[in-house]
């Protein structure tokens, strides 16, 4: 078995069902063998669970958070914030239910399920605000703080010269 906090004995809490026991555990992304650059480099990704003994293995529960940080999709400024994930697992001696884990030695290894977990908390394209205002695509300020004299003319024109093909009462172009 190897050394690492994430794999729990639970030898003791088997011993007696109805039993549990709280675990509090913070470890780097690697002891989670989780690697994704959205993770904050040094911070570590915390467990709060509750091992709670039953007659045929354990149920875990409770959550695993992560700091993450990356760039607004629209405006490219820094955003970052805490990915929290709710942690609802069992874990089995002999394996019945086809969702649980298998109880190897006794151990209950935390890494199969916390690292997956919280990777999927983490937004693949973060928004600063949900209003946010973007980037100008023509000249490039930020428009959640500055306007710009640029008109978006060039969609604009071709939707009107459409609107104008289509219309029956207008004179054909040419
Ligand atoms: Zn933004
Ligand atoms: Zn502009």
């Amino acid at each position: 078995v190897p050394s690492t906090p994430l794999v729990v004995n639970a030898a003791e809490l088997l011993r007696r069902p109805g039993s549990d026991r709280l675990v509090h555990l913070e470890v780097t992304p690697e002891e989670l063998g989780i690697d994704d650059p959205r993770l904050v480099a040094g911070e570590p990704v915390v467990l709060d669970l509750r091992l709670e003994a039953l007659t045929d293995g354990i149920l875990v529960h409770g959550t695993v958070r992560a700091r993450w940080a990356g760039v607004c999709r629209r405006c490219l400024t820094d955003v970052g914030g805490a990915a929290v994930a709710d942690v609802e697992e069992r874990y089995q001696l002999v394996l019945t239910d086809p969702d649980a884990f298998p109880l190897v030695d006794d151990q209950i290894d935390l890494r199969t399920v916390a690292g997956q977990l919280v990777l999927l908390e983490m937004p693949a394209a973060p928004l600063c605000r949900e209003d946010c205002a973007g980037l100008c695509p023509i000249c490039g300020v930020d428009r959640n703080t500055a306007i710009c004299e640029c008109t978006e003319a060039p969609s604009d024109s071709v939707w009107s010269v459409l609107e104008a093909l289509r219309d029956p009462d207008e004179p054909a172009p040419g």
